[in-house]
């Protein structure tokens, strides 16, 4: 920069040229600090002559000036605090029942993923990096598997912010529906507008199967609100400087926009695939036919919504284009769960939802108890469902919201039990007084 400090006077030919009598007749004060300078040697004027810098403003500039420049090319981020593997398993295992495979590959991918911007950070000053390249994940499970109750335990153990969105809701630009920019505002919001935070978050992104194109043949029936959603997503997911509408919507030209950088942000998608394990028994009957492999029948394994061993050809054959499919490497399949399943995840998890009732009634000053016949009968009635584990909540919701409603005219009660046959509407709950008698 071509600062220089001293006499530096381009003054208009009319004002005295000598600098001594210039201080004495002019007294120059800094403009941007507004201090008197005694010494000529230390300002400079503007050709007019009117506006002066002093030295010591020069200087912050100066120092102002390099740190921007410093910003722009070497962004000074702080290395992100990383648990082992192991510990991230841990942390999952006390909030989600069951999904051991698909936690063990989250752990390992997560802890890679946020590894890998740690030593892109670490290596970007001396340049001699290896750019390592972002995996992000597809999580392939049936509704109410915890899908996205995995992805946000991720967030929460890495301190990461944590947005999530549906993909059903996303269009592409120029259609109605939310621009898939919108899901970074959500995670820019989340993250309280601190950008370099949000940079470093973790977006899940439900319903990916829903859109799918339709038809394998692109050419004929190009599938709006599949494929070009695919491709609008596609962007963000690879990678680029994104510019968000701070208010969300549509972009408006008058509008000033936050950018974003999507290199590091991680990316779980997640679907149910439904019918997928009819592509993945297909293409496995037909590969083991010619060795003389066992073949399993396919109706069993559609029955079971086998989706074990799949393969990007799979994902592609379903409807998912294929640059899509290759920038989401991990695909973690998530078990269905099983009775037994939904009868820990009502008891065991850190914040089981019967443990949050017992909490809520032990505030009114009554101890709650869920006899095993109860735990049992929710789980039933929430496989019939068929929602997985989202339907323990609505089923034990309607249960209990009456419930804590008439206890509160009755201050006597002391103790509720909850059982299997109240469950099933065929009893009422036995309810014990303070003068211990039940009812
Ligand atoms: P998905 O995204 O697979 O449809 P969610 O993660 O939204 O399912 O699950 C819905 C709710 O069910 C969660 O908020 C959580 O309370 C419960 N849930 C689902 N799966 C599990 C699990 N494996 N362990 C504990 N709770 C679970």
């Amino acid at each position: 920069m071509p600062i220089l400090i001293g006499i530096y006077l381009r003054l208009k030919k009319d004002i005295i040229l000598k600098s001594e009598g210039f201080v004495k007749d002019i007294n120059p004060v800094c403009s941007f600090c507004g201090r008197q300078v005694p010494n000529i040697k230390q300002v400079i004027a503007n050709p007019e002559g009117d506006c002066f810098i002093c030295k010591e403003c020069i200087e912050i500039c100066q120092e102002i000036m390099g740190e921007q420049e410093a910003d722009k090319f070497v962004p000074e981020y702080d290395l992100i605090e990383l648990p082992k593997p192991q510990e991230i398993k841990a942390k999952l295992d006390e909030f989600i029942v069951g999904q051991d495979e698909a936690k063990k590959v989250l752990a390992i991918s997560v802890y890679n993923h946020y590894k890998r911007i740690n030593y892109n950070m670490l290596h970007r000053k001396s340049g001699d990096e290896v750019e390592l390249e972002k995996s992000n994940v597809l999580l392939v499970g049936p509704t109410g598997s915890g899908k996205t109750l995995l992805a946000k335990t991720l967030a929460k153990t890495l301190k990461v912010p944590f947005a999530s969105s549906d993909a059903t809701a996303l269009t592409e630009a120029g259609y109605v529906g939310d621009d898939v920019e919108n899901i970074l505002l959500k995670l820019i919001q989340n993250a309280d507008y601190d950008i370099q935070k949000a940079e470093h978050g973790i977006i899940y992104i439900d319903e990916i199967d829903k859109i799918a194109r339709k038809s394998q043949n692109v050419s004929i029936t190009r599938d709006v609100s599949g494929e070009g959603v695919q491709q609008a997503l596609l962007k963000i997911l690879e990678g680029t400087i994104a510019s968000v509408p701070p208010q969300g919507g549509r972009k408006h030209p008058q509008q000033e926009n936050i950018k974003i950088d999507t290199t590091n942000i991680l990316f779980i998608c997640g679907g149910a695939f439904v019918g997928l394990d009819k592509i993945i028994a297909e293409r496995k009957g037909n590969s083991k036919l010619g060795f003389g492999a066992d073949i399993k029948v396919k109706g069993e394994l559609s029955a079971q919504n086998d989706i074990k061993g799949i393969q990007p050809h799979d994902l592609i054959k379903y409807g998912m284009i294929p640059e899509f499919v290759g920038r989401i490497p991990i695909v973690v399949e998530l078990e269905p769960l099983n009775q037994q399943a939904l009868e820990r995840i009502l008891v065991k998890p850190k914040n089981a939802i019967t443990k949050q009732y017992i909490e809520m009634f032990k505030m009114d000053g009554i101890e709650l108890e869920f006899e095993p016949s109860a735990i049992k009968e929710v789980a039933k009635k929430a496989i019939e469902l068929k929602t997985g584990a989202r339907g323990l909540r609505t089923i034990l919701e309607d249960k209990m919201l009456d419930l804590m409603y008439k206890s509160h005219f009755d201050d006597k009660i002391q103790k509720i039990i909850i059982d299997g046959d109240y469950i099933l509407n065929k009893s009422k709950p036995i309810i014990i007084k303070t003068n211990k008698q039940a009812s």
